[in-house]
């Protein structure tokens, strides 16, 4: 959310992103509805000051009992009363649509951010190693996760329906694996784990961001005020929700949790193996900074080698994109994501996702702090995936697989795995 008098000043601007983002959402419209609610606001102000003067004068006649006068005045107070009545009731009406349409109105884009529609359009930045070249016909994951008893998509789509799978055996010690890795990574660079709910409130989903855009892409709890998670930043910035809190130093939070989306629109789209399920798990990273745009670029940064860095354990080629206004989503300031090279696509396929969200979701939560003079302020925040599985091991697998079928172990995570260095069909 941003602030109502900056979108007034604003208002060419954030119309202009709203429409490179692809929001339905009309700035004049907005503005429209903020002028009828300040002069509904400042017409029932006058009235009941009108109606507290008349009220007075009321007394003053009871007092002095000249009660033919103080009747004379009654029915003006009843007259305003009405009035008032009618107001308050267009002023609820104006004031619901006003709220309604704040909750469409997008960040802003950072001046870096490509221009473009789709993710056709993301620029990219940085390339780490090459794509892996085989002098053998390389296996799917999907074929390499049946020939060691690690992934089982049929009897998945049994028991669940489409997208999802069951891992077994290696395929979970693996998914674990990966999970425990990137904890450590960032445990290390002093985040504090988290376990989180995976069913929040609506009112967690508007406040973070996601609500009313990706109403469609969240599962509700039938019957019950409640949503599924589809990923665990929604209750890591609302662990803060309503508060103030200190960011002398960055709060870096971590999280370990399931994520489920219906994943509404991708109907044809990456329907073979792991790649987009409706259930997969991810380690996410959430800071919560003070309001300095300098601050938060750094901690972009930091945020996005971090993982670079479990990449680079997982011996993985990848790049990084500079997401572009048309993928981005309505909260974001600035995206990075990063494309792990996936040979059984012969593309780079995308793995983590990095943002910088300024004020945005904790203006909408009222996160703030106590600057240095007292003051207090929104706070930033920002996230990034560290790894989600079973989406890595798609690379995992087919990035490391040997002509015989087996698969090389990287060394940083054989720890994890009772120290085995290769699995062998
Ligand atoms: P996001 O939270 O949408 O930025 O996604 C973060 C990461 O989660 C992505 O880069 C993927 O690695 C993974 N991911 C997102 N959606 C899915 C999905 N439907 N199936 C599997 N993995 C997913």
């Amino acid at each position: 959310m941003l602030d109502v008098k900056w979108i007034r000043q604003n208002q060419d601007l954030i119309q202009a992103v709203a429409d490179q983002k692809g929001i339905p959402v009309s700035i004049a419209q907005l503005v429209e509805w903020d002028d009828k609610r300040r002069l509904l606001l400042q017409e029932m102000e006058q009235l009941r000051h009108e109606r507290n003067r008349i009220s007075q004068e009321i007394n003053v006649f009871i007092q002095k009992c000249e009660l033919e006068k103080a009747e004379q005045k009654k029915p003006i107070v009843k007259e305003i009363n009405n009035r008032l009545g009618t107001l308050e009731h267009e002023h609820k009406e104006i004031v619901k649509q006003y709220n309604h349409l704040m909750m469409y109105v997008p960040n802003v884009v950072s001046p870096e951010t490509p221009i473009g529609l789709s993710d056709k359009d993301n620029v990219e930045v940085k390339r780490v190693g090459e794509p892996t070249r085989f002098n053998f016909e390389p296996k799917d994951h999907v074929t390499l996760g049946e020939l060691h008893n690690m992934i089982d998509i049929p009897r998945g789509v049994k028991t669940a329906g489409s997208r999802n799978y069951y891992l077994t055996g290696a395929g979970v010690s693996l998914h674990r694996a990966v999970q425990q890795l990137a904890v450590d990574v960032l445990v290390d660079r002093g985040f504090t784990l988290l376990e989180v709910p995976l069913m929040v409130r609506t009112e967690a989903l508007f406040h973070t961001g996601y609500f009313p855009l990706g109403q469609d892409q969240t599962y509700k709890i039938a019957e019950d005020d409640k949503w599924l998670v589809g990923t665990s930043e929604v209750p890591l910035v609302s662990y803060y929700d309503n508060e103030i809190v200190d960011v002398k130093e960055p709060i870096k939070l971590a999280a370990v949790s399931l994520c489920f989306r219906n994943e509404v629109g991708s109907a044809g789209k990456d329907v073979h193996g792991l790649y987009r399920v409706h259930q997969f798990s991810k380690v996410e990273q959430v800071i919560v900074c003070e309001d300095s745009l300098e601050r938060s670029e750094q901690i972009f940064q930091e945020i996005t080698e971090n993982a670079e860095e479990i990449l680079t354990l997982l011996e993985l080629p990848y790049r990084i994109m500079a997401v572009c206004t048309g993928d981005m989503s309505q909260k974001t300031y600035k995206q990075l994501d990063i494309e792990t090279w996936m040979p059984s696509r012969q593309a780079y396929g995308e793995t983590h996702s990095s943002s910088n969200l300024l004020d945005f979701q904790a203006r909408r939560s009222n996160i703030r702090y106590r600057d240095m003079n007292g003051k207090v302020r929104f706070c930033y925040t920002l996230n990034n995936t560290a790894v989600a599985s079973p989406r890595i091991l798609i690379p995992l697998l087919e990035n490391h697989q040997e002509e015989d079928g087996s698969i090389r172990i990287p060394q940083a995570l054989r720890k994890y795995m009772k120290g085995i260095e290769r699995l062998q069909p």
